[in-house]
Parts: C-alpha cells; structure tokens; sequence
C-alpha cells in the first residue's frame, strides 16, 4: 500500500467539508471504493455493518464488527488515530451509529440530513432509515465524487503504473491469438498475464471476436477463432494499491476486409483527435463531439452507440463521464477512458481505448501501444 497519513487525514478533513458545504451533517460509508479513499482500508462488503460516520464537523469514527476490528486497525485506517468502535453480534449497529451522530439525543425530531454512500446495499439503508426516522437520507456520492475525480500527482502516477502493466499485457496479445483457439482459452492467457503484470486482480477481459466484436460488452465465448477474424481486445485489473487499468486494442488474422480497413482508419483518425483535444476547460461534451462528429461525417455516427468514456481510479467507470449532455469543464488531474468505437452488427466492430489524464495545459496518455490495427501474421 503506498497510502499516507497526512493524504488520508486530508481527503478525511476535505470530504468533511465538502459534506458541510453540500448542507449534509454526516456522511456515512460503508465498503467500497468511497471507504478505501477515505481511509485505506480496504473492508469487505458483507451483512454486518462496517461504517464509516464522518460527522460535518467533529471527530469520525469507524463503526465495524468485533471480529473484523483487528483487520481495521491493521489497515492504514489504524494509523489515523480515529475511534474504531466495535459491536457486538447482539448489539444493533445502526442504533450504535444514530447514538454518535450530531445532535443525537435531541429526539427524533432534530433536522439532520444525511450522506449515504452510493454503494450502501438497501438492506444497510432501510435500517438506517429505521433507526433515523427525522433524518433525510440524501446521497453522498456527489461531495465524495467532486474529490475522487481530481488526482493528485500520487494518483496519476498510480494510474500510469496501472496503463504500463496493461501495456505489456496487450504487447504478447499476438502470441495467443491463434485461429482453433477459441475466446475463452485467449482469455484465460490473458488473465494470468494480467496478474503477472502486477495487478492484483483481473476486473475484466474482451475478447470478441469476429461477429463478438460487434457487441461493445461482449465478454468471453466458446466460439472458435478463425483466420480472417479481427478481434476487439478490452482488458483491465486492480492494482495492489487499488488503482485501475483499462485499454482496448484490435487485431486481425491476417490482414482485413476493405470495409473494416475504411472504418477503422476513421475511428482511428477520431480517437487521435479526441486524445490531442483534451486540455483544462473542454467540457465532455465537447471532447465527446471531437470524435463523434468525425465519425458521424464519415458516415458511422449510428454505428457508435455509446458515450466516448468514463472517469477511473479506485473504480474502473467513476466520475466524470465523457458524454453528450455533460457540461462539466476537464480539470487537471482528471483521469478518463477515451474509447470511441463503430460496431457493424453481426459481422464485426472495433473500438480504440487509452486512458489519458487532464493536465495543466493539455492531456497525458497512459497507454502507450500502437493503436493500428495490429496484423497477426498466420
Ligand atoms: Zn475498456
Ligand atoms: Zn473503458
């Protein structure tokens, strides 16, 4: 783990006021991606509560079964000097929670809002909704969204780490893409190669093939590789500091048809377009239309039937999405796919994926492999 205190105890004091400014009088988080920025601790999600109550002002806490508070305080959270307060399996945790919070004890009737943590299982919602029956539940995905999407110079450099371990992945693609080989077995090469690479998870493998490249989220089926095929190649992990990888590439069995050339040498020409407009101040909207429109003139614009990406971090998709509709000005420090693709139902697609970070007066890819279309000779 490369966590810091002093980061941790700030993103602690910064989520604090944020959720003040947002009007909310607590936060509270259980496990997630949320709890693991705020603390470093990385809790599994389970039936007993683990929660987080990050009150607007005051001292927070850390609420968590009896039996998994030695993993909290062997977790860079112990070493944030915060209350870790166990329950016990008769105790009800969710009135342990309501008895810390602001303002508890003047009575039901006191005006509380609180933030929960989008991710909190409706189980863990009700309940506090029964044991904070005046208390507005609101969510609080938006103040802890507003940090997560602004890295700091230690989050891209993890960020960059994640795209240069998914590099080498997709540089030995080309080994294993074999025609009788069907996807599963290429992706079963692929996930070992993930982990060797040094993540620590495998969070997801494409490969769709032929026809399968023609379905965005296609994800991995018995069908046969055969020579002539071109394969949409969509790949990611976790790495151990939590930090995510996710890159896309193209490969061809041999060399492909002149309708799939024309069309990639125009999705090609847009994600190279999309890639040099990022700069501070493009909304997503704006760097969604670079390439859109490119492809709309060339005559695909149907053919590209989803938004040109999604922000990424301690979460594959996060905060912001680059997509019509969003006004939202680029920032440095924010860290987003770039993946516009052009699918041909029932005979084949390709889709071009970096992920690239706002910097202070342009943008940053984090993958540095050819975006070609790589031929792979039979
Ligand atoms: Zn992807
Ligand atoms: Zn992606």
């Amino acid at each position: 783990m490369t966590h810091h205190t002093h980061d941790l105890t700030d993103r602690l004091a910064r989520a604090q006021k944020a959720a003040a400014e947002a009007g909310m009088d607590a936060l509270l988080i259980s496990p997630g991606a949320d709890l693991r920025y705020l603390t470093g601790y990385e809790a599994l999600p389970l039936e007993r509560l683990t929660c987080l109550v990050l009150p607007a002002g005051g001292d927070p806490l850390m609420v968590v079964p009896a039996l998994e508070k030695p993993a909290a305080e062997a977790s860079p959270l112990g070493g944030l000097g915060l209350d870790i307060v166990p329950w016990n399996e008769t105790d009800d945790p969710y009135a342990l929670v309501a008895s810390r919070l602001p303002g508890a004890g003047a009575g039901a009737g006191a005006a509380r809002t609180v933030g929960l943590d989008n991710h909190m299982w409706a189980e863990k919602v009700l309940n506090f909704r029964r044991v904070l029956p005046g208390a507005e539940q609101v969510l609080a995905g938006p103040v802890l969204s507003d940090l997560r999407m602004r890295k700091t110079a230690a989050e891209v450099e993890s960020l960059r780490a994640a795209g240069a371990a998914i590099d080498a992945v997709h540089r030995r693609v080309p080994e294993w893409l074999r025609p009788g080989r069907t996807e599963r077995e290429v992706g079963q090469d692929i996930a070992d190669a993930i982990l060797a690479a040094g993540h620590a998870t495998v969070d997801f493998v494409i490969v769709g093939s032929g026809p399968n490249g023609a379905s965005p989220h296609h994800e991995l089926s018995d069908r046969v590789i055969q020579a002539g095929d071109q394969v949409v190649v969509d790949i990611g992990g976790a790495m151990p500091d939590g930090y995510c990888s996710d890159s896309t590439r193209n490969y061809s069995l041999g060399a492909p048809s002149a309708e799939y050339a024309e069309y990639f040498a125009v999705l090609l020409a847009a994600q190279t377009a999309q890639c040099e407009a990022v700069r501070p101040g493009i909304t997503a909207e704006e760097l969604d239309a670079v390439g859109r429109d490119l492809i709309t003139a060339a005559g695909y614009g149907d053919k590209f039937i989803h938004r040109t990406g999604h922000g990424i971090g301690l979460e594959t998709h996060e905060e912001p999405y680059i997509v019509s509709g969003s006004a939202r000005p680029l920032e440095p420090g924010m860290a987003f796919s770039i993946e516009p693709g052009i699918y041909l139902a029932g005979k084949h697609g390709a889709r071009i994926e970096d992920i690239a970070v706002c910097t202070a007066d342009g943008g940053e890819r984090l993958n540095l492999t050819t975006r070609e279309l790589v031929v792979v000779d039979l």
